[in-house]
């Protein structure tokens, strides 16, 4: 089923680059933007040119490098600001000025000391600046989901009217729910004049765990830009990981109706170029790209799995670009994966020799947790006394070929 394209802006190099402890090089930061090219992300958010020299540097390599997404970079509402974020754009042929201010009273009267007018001034100047560079500005209320509807709706409507053509509205804190956010997004796209001339996007962190969820949930309610990261990195506990909702609106397009550009087999590709270079792991049941996100261990799983993987599997791991599913040998593992890792390695075995493995694994691995194939070798050694091929064999599911009709999964795009 195909829907309504949806515009994937990934923000892993500025807002993902802003985790703590996460760094990285200009070459680093180059190679990724490579990968998210491969990746097929839309907009490529290069970073934020007057925090740093270095993080300018970087903007214009990529600028300079990447051609295909659009690249962006964030400034505030200061003329300096746009005027860097605008040089190191400028040897891009498709670039985005993305201009942000804080809208809520929370933010306006506590951090910026600055009052509602004051905040409507600066980001219409900043937007209509912007323009000057690009006609590509996108303009971001900060701490939109806090701020007062009716203020909030005003300054949109001033920056549409000021030229941009993307409005963000971020849930800066991750505080909303998805009822909320479809509410709030249905409140700003209803009630502001201008609204059917712009693109709305959403950018959800994740302090409670729901920034996939209400990025779904503003979808729904007619936001067309996601901007999200790979393995969800970003300030605090990260922005909206970018695998979960391409992968949501793949496998459930029934409910989800909605196109992206995402080649979903470079996802596992790019989380694990974005690990080895930040030197930060994924954890390891995290969906689509956690170690464990494919890995069956309990017998009865590993039993459905090697008659039908539509038993346990809602996509193919080859889908997202994991080599192939895995079956680990635990102490939750029943005969069946015990029998087909053997058969793997080159040796069948009888009914009543399987049983002795068997028992032999289940011991082994209620002290090792997991059983190897080395592991396996000698066990099967000790109990038929043969020796087995010295294979480093992976115990891994067959492909198989089916149509995602025949195999029951929803399909995208
Ligand atoms: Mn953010």
């Amino acid at each position: 089923m195909s829907g309504d394209r949806l515009t994937i802006f990934d923000t892993t190099l500025r807002d993902g680059e802003q985790a703590p402890g996460f760094s990285l090089r200009i070459d680093e930061k180059l190679k990724i933007a490579y990968q998210l090219r491969s990746l097929g992300v839309d907009i490529i958010e290069a970073g934020f040119p007057i925090a740093s020299e270095a993080d300018a540097e970087a903007v214009r390599m990529i600028a300079t490098s990447i051609r295909g997404p659009v690249i962006a970079a964030l400034a505030r509402c200061h003329p300096q600001d746009i005027e860097r974020a605008a040089w190191a754009l400028s040897p891009a042929p498709r670039r985005r000025i993305h201009v942000f201010i804080a809208t809520s009273d929370l933010h306006l009267e506590r951090k910026l000391r600055m009052t509602r007018e004051a905040c409507l001034r600066a980001a219409m100047t900043a937007v209509r600046l912007a323009r000057q560079f690009t006609d590509d500005v996108q303009f971001s209320a900060e701490d939109a989901t806090r701020t007062d509807p009716d203020f909030l709706w005003r300054i949109v409507e001033a920056v549409i009217q000021s030229g941009a053509k993307t409005i963000n509205l971020p849930d800066t804190v991750g505080y909303s729910t998805p009822d909320e956010i479809a509410a709030f997004f249905r409140g700003v796209i209803s009630r502001v004049p201008s609204s059917d001339q712009v693109t709305f996007s959403a950018h959800c962190h994740d302090d409670l765990g729901l920034a996939v969820a209400n990025t779904l949930a503003a979808i729904g309610a007619g936001a067309r830009q996601v901007e999200c990261t790979v393995n969800g990195v970003g300030e605090r506990a990260g922005n909206a990981s970018l695998e979960e909702v391409v992968m949501a609106t793949r496998v459930r397009a029934d409910r989800l109706p909605f196109a992206t550009g995402i080649n979903t087999r470079e996802i596992f590709p790019s989380s694990q170029l974005l690990s080895a270079l930040t030197g930060e792991g994924v954890q390891a049941n995290k969906a689509i790209v956690g170690r464990n996100a494919f890995a069956h261990e309990a017998g009865i799983h590993q039993d459905g799995m090697l008659k039908d993987r539509r038993t346990y599997e809602i996509m193919r791991p080859e889908e997202v670009g994991v080599p192939q599913a895995t079956l680990v040998l635990g102490k939750h593992s029943g005969r069946h994966a015990v029998q087909r890792r053997c058969e793997q390695l080159g040796f069948t075995l009888d009914r009543q020799t399987l049983d002795r493995v068997y028992r032999g694994v289940i011991a082994h691995a209620d002290r090792e947790k997991v059983v190897s194939d080395a592991d396996l070798a000698k066990i099967v050694t000790r109990e038929c006394g043969i020796e087995l091929p010295a294979a480093g064999v992976a115990a891994t599911v067959p492909d198989f070929h089916a149509t995602p009709a025949e195999r029951g999964y929803g399909h995208g795009v």
